[in-house]
């Protein structure tokens, strides 16, 4: 469950959140819409804990966390350009986060090979990065994002890299994963179809406000603002 109340957030003269509010319940996708410079990214940064709001509330599962730390917020990301390491092996990437908890050898063979099935890459463990295709290794960065368990996942264009027919296929693979794994996801696109196709529920940003939230048909059966009207009618 994420909670997000009155986030403000000022870059220079810009402002990049403005009074942003609204909610994730437990286990559900939120897709994040909008144009070019509306403050998706902005939003996941602050969650993150990337960077600070100005004013608001950050919570996650009931907890407060503004005053907590990047890297004590437990949660998982997946970004286009959030690459996977280079020189290590696709068990020992997912690895990784289990190893920085000391978790024993046996736990993390363990956890690594349920996460290696549940991503669909049985057999490919003992692959590198540029032995994959990039639709493999973005379910390699999947994995190693949920190999902790976080509370939350955020994810930032996560198939923008990726050819069409390739993306079209993660699309539903990553419905199927959200549902089998049951965490709260936020999710950024530019791409409507991907956000209809994917997204419990929708939240259209504008000049760093929130101009709708609704599910897919209710956004797209009801557009309440010109701005609306006018974004979804745009040829994608
Ligand atoms: P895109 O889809 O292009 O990634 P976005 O909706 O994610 O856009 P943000 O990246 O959140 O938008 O940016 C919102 C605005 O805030 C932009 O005008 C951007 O230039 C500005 N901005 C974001 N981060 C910074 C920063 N660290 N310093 C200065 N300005 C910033």
């Amino acid at each position: 469950y994420v909670e997000l109340k009155h986030i403000n957030k000022t870059f220079n003269d810009y402002k990049a959140s403005d009074d942003v509010s609204f909610s994730v319940e437990k286990g559900k996708l939120i897709g994040l819409l909008g144009p070019s410079g509306s403050g998706k990214t902005t939003i996941l940064r602050i969650l993150a804990g990337l960077e600070n709001a100005d004013s608001g509330e950050i919570y996650i599962d009931g907890k407060q966390v503004n005053n907590i730390p990047a890297s004590k917020r437990e949660i998982g990301f997946v970004f286009q350009n959030y690459a996977l390491f280079r020189y290590k092996t696709v068990y020992d990437n997912i690895a990784f986060g289990l190893k920085i908890q000391k978790k024993s050898r046996a736990e993390i063979k363990e956890r690594v090979y349920e996460l290696i099935e549940l991503v669909g890459l049985r057999g490919f463990e003992k692959r590198y990065p540029t032995q994959l295709s990039g639709g493999q290794r973005q379910r390699v960065a999947f994995a190693r994002a949920l190999a902790t368990q976080p509370h939350l996942l955020l994810l930032d264009e996560p198939f923008a890299a990726i050819d069409a027919k390739v993306r079209k296929e993660l699309r539903s693979w990553l419905r199927e994963l959200i549902n089998r794994v049951g965490i709260t996801s936020i999710f950024v696109t530019h791409d409507q179809d991907e956000a209809i196709e994917v997204a419990d529920q929708i939240i259209v940003t504008n000049k760093g406000r929130i101009e709708q939230v609704g599910t897919p048909v209710e956004v797209y059966g009801n557009p309440k603002t010109p701005f609306m009207a006018q974004f979804l009618g745009e040829p994608v």
